[in-house]
């Protein structure tokens, strides 16, 4: 029977931050293994023109740049599997247990980076219009919305500020809220209403994005929440800023979580509560959820990783021991 080998450094989740912590850790020769999963490439997958990714004076296609990023860590050595793990057993400070299927994967060290995901309306016609008018980020869609007149559906400082950016580039923008009272912290919601071309709207709730002859979006269907008396509402583009969702159900039972399932590290640093396993990029990171902030905190976790492996390797002995125990943790404070 062959021995299973232990990796120095395997990394969950292929986006920008893991793919930028894979490129770092590679460099430094650790010789990284990334779960990337069936569908890697992250949120960007899912992305038309990338305007805002420095270096790319051009733009550049999502799913394009996130091949150009694994290919930049293939290039030093990094390997793939290109599935979706199943089932993680964290330790502190031992070794790191991954299941993909029947395989197991053993790794000295682990940063998790599988990312978020925006929160849903479940509404007909979200999915088939999405990159039709329907988008899921201002910031990074508000530019194609010039001269547009615009919906943003939330009332959380995510749909404030995605309001306050698009408001740049549309001609009107209407803020479509679920209540007449806005969750959204009250220098955002001052700041966006004191643009002279944003309005609210409340309290609606959107029932259905309808698509007009060009096959892009046309206007919202939207239903009074007291009433129930429905009316539509005539747009060029519509933003879902409703929150986002990270996806650490893997793993929220091992380390500590907020109220909201991000992903707890220590001051500034990528480190978790389990020593030797490190959290990057939107998994972590409620506020800025950018391409280029999450590739930063890649890169952050990759030399965290590094510098955790050269002071403190877990025991070689800790990889035979049988069980791999998964780590128990306190309650998230709430
Ligand atoms: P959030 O605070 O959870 O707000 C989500 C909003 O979407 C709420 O108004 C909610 O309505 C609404 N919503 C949720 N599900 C809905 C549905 N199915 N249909 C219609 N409306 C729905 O999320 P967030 O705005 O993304 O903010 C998350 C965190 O990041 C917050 O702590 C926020 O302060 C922070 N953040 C900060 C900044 C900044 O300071 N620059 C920017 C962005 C985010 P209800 O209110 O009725 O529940």
């Amino acid at each position: 029977m062959s021995e299973q080998r232990t990796e120095n450094l395997i990394i969950l989740g292929g986006g920008p931050a893991g793919y930028t912590a894979a490129l770092y850790a590679a460099r430094a020769n650790l010789e990284p293994l990334v779960i990337e999963g069936f569908q890697w490439g992250g949120q960007l997958q899912n992305t038309t023109d990338v305007e805002n990714y420095p270096g790319y004076p051009e733009g550049i296609m999502g799913p394009e740049m996130m091949n150009q990023f694994r290919a930049q860590a293939e290039r030093f050595g990094t390997r793939f599997v290109t599935d979706d793990a199943d089932r993680v057993e964290l330790t502190d400070g031992g070794v790191q247990r991954l299941f993909v299927g029947d395989d197991e994967y053993v790794g000295k060290a682990v940063i998790l980076s599988m990312g978020a995901e925006p929160r849903r309306l479940g509404i007909p016609g979200e999915l088939e219009l999405s990159g039709h008018g329907v988008s899921t980020c201002g910031v990074c869609d508000g530019a194609f919305f010039k001269g547009e007149e615009v919906a943003v559906i939330g009332g959380g400082d995510s749909a404030m500020e995605d309001s306050i950016f698009v408001s740049k580039y549309a001609s009107t923008l209407t803020i479509v809220h679920r209540r007449d009272d806005f969750r959204a912290s009250k220098i955002m919601l001052e700041r966006a209403l004191a643009q002279p071309n944003i309005e609210t709207k409340t309290p609606f709730v959107p029932e259905e994005f309808l698509a007009g002859d060009d096959g892009k979006i046309r206007a919202i269907r939207l239903r009074h929440a007291e009433t129930g008396e429905t009316e539509e509402l005539e747009v060029g583009g519509a933003f879902v800023a409703i929150g986002h969702i990270p996806r650490s159900e893997l793993v929220a039972e091992q380390v500590l979580v907020d109220d909201g399932g991000y992903v707890l590290t220590e001051g500034t640093s990528t480190r978790t509560n389990l020593a030797g396993v490190f959290a990057v990029g939107d998994l972590v990171d409620h506020t800025y959820r950018q391409a280029v902030t999450a590739a930063g905190t890649g890169c952050m976790g990759a030399l965290d990783a590094e510098w955790y492996l050269r002071d403190t390797p877990p025991s070689p002995e800790a990889h035979w021991r049988k069980g791999g125990e998964p780590v128990e943790v306190a309650p998230n404070p709430s």
